[in-house]
């Protein structure tokens, strides 16, 4: 097998780009990245849109060295404005941890740390892999099933369509069908957490809240973010509960603010007239779902990369951060390569221990933050004091 660089991937056919399934954060990081290395992408997406769900992003200085790498980084940076330091907070308001001071972070890591609306973060890496080639996305192409064989994949959509790929990046989130297809079918299992989301516009937000924008609680059976995005123009409110009983399926399920106050009784004044502040209409849940890291990330001609290899918890704010750092790592890979197999083998041992371990530390820590894990709820070990921000994609030996 050959790598898609210049010569794409040969197959049965000479032209054969490499086919992503899946136009997420991780789908699309790799798509640029693969395009900066000369290959030749699809993207593949269900959706009828290419748009992300209102809401906030972390983008820590690990991710960030990728975005810069790739061109996006400023202007990312341009639109969320740098992110203030950060405190975890008991549900007495007391500080338990402070992040690194926000003028300490490029000199220390090379890269900017901010808060980033998801939509501004995806329209940037959207522009800029359509200005390398504005034929790269289909939308309405919901993968179904492929086969491969030792030239090439075929893959089958829902809307009937089939192709013929010389590799498939499954990009299509924790609850990945490339994996279920590839790697067998295995539940996704609801972890008894839900979440409930929110953006309130500045105007709308407390001005206790606007003085310490950056905020975690952490509390029994519960955690509650709160951060600004898009230079303070949006407060993004995450509360995350322990529920037993969840049926829903989907990412935006109406809400209403007396539901999530409720569960927030406790919490510090400020944080419940936050909750009070959401504009109605404007509040959504849904329940968080999981699977174990896989063991083997690439088989054949086929990879995983982002959640779809490893779906994160939302405990360490790092999913977005590393399906980033894969994306950057898996375009280096296979520019290194001239062989396919090779470059999967390289990306996979790359990344797996990094991002299969931080997977388990992130349901590890919720266990922390909501004092299940036997003591009272604490900051835990989080990606700060871990030193997570010291990773940088753009140059780890691969
Ligand atoms: C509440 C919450 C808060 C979070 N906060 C943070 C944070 O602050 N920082 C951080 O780094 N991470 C955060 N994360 C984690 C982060 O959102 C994910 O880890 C990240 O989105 C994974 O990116 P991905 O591209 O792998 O998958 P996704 O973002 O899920 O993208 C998958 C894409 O594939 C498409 N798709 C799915 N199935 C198919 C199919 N069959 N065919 C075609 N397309 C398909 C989907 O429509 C989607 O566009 C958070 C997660 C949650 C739940």
């Amino acid at each position: 097998m050959t790598s898609g660089r210049e010569a794409p991937v040969r197959s049965g056919e000479p032209d054969e780009p490499l086919a992503i399934i899946g136009g997420g954060v991780g789908g699309l990081t790799a798509a640029l990245a693969l395009q900066r290395f000369g290959f030749r992408v699809t993207v593949f997406e269900q959706a009828h849109q290419l748009r992300e769900i209102g809401a906030g992003v972390t983008i820590t200085p690990n991710a960030m060295h990728a975005l810069d790498f790739l061109g996006v980084g400023p202007r990312v940076v341009d639109a969320s404005g740098p992110a203030p330091r950060y405190a975890v907070c008991d549900t007495d308001g007391r500080i338990l941890e402070l992040g690194p001071p926000t003028e300490e972070i490029l000199p220390a890591f090379g890269a900017a740390y901010v808060n980033a609306r998801r939509a501004d973060l995806h329209a940037a890496l959207v522009d800029a892999i359509l200005a390398r080639d504005p034929d790269c996305v289909r939308l309405n192409h919901r993968f179904e099933h492929l086969e491969q064989d030792a030239e090439g994949v075929d893959l089958r959509f829902g809307n009937g369509e089939r192709i013929r790929a010389g590799a498939v990046i499954g990009c299509d989130g924790g609850a990945s069908r490339v994996r279920s297809v590839v790697f067998g079918r295995e539940e996704v299992a609801y972890t008894g957490q839900t979440a409930f989301r929110a953006l309130v516009p500045a105007s709308a937000v407390p001005a206790e809240i606007i003085a310490t924008p950056y905020r975690l609680y952490v509390g029994r059976g519960r955690t509650l973010i709160h951060y600004e995005v898009r230079r303070g123009e949006l407060m993004n409110l995450l509360g995350i509960v322990l529920e037993p009983n969840w049926q829903a399926e989907g990412w935006s399920i109406p809400a209403e603010p007396a539901e999530f106050l409720d569960q927030f009784a406790d919490f510090p004044a400020p944080v419940r007239k936050l909750i009070h502040a959401v504009p109605p209409g404007s509040l959504y849940k849904w329940g968080l779902r999981d699977r174990d890291p896989l063991d083997t990330w690439t088989s054949g001609r086929v990879a995983t990369l982002g959640d779809a290899a490893h779906p994160f918890l939302p405990f360490l704010g790092q999913g977005a951060c590393i399906a980033i750092e894969d994306g950057l790592v898996l375009g280096r890979a296979l520019a290194a390569t001239p062989d396919l197999e090779q470059g999967f083998a390289r990306y996979e041992a790359a990344r797996k221990q990094r991002a299969n371990g931080l997977q388990l530390a992130s349901r590890e820590q919720a266990r922390h933050h909501q004092g299940v894990a036997g003591d009272r709820p604490g900051p835990g070990n989080t990606a700060a004091a871990r030193g997570l921000f010291s990773y940088n994609p753009a140059t780890v030996p691969i």
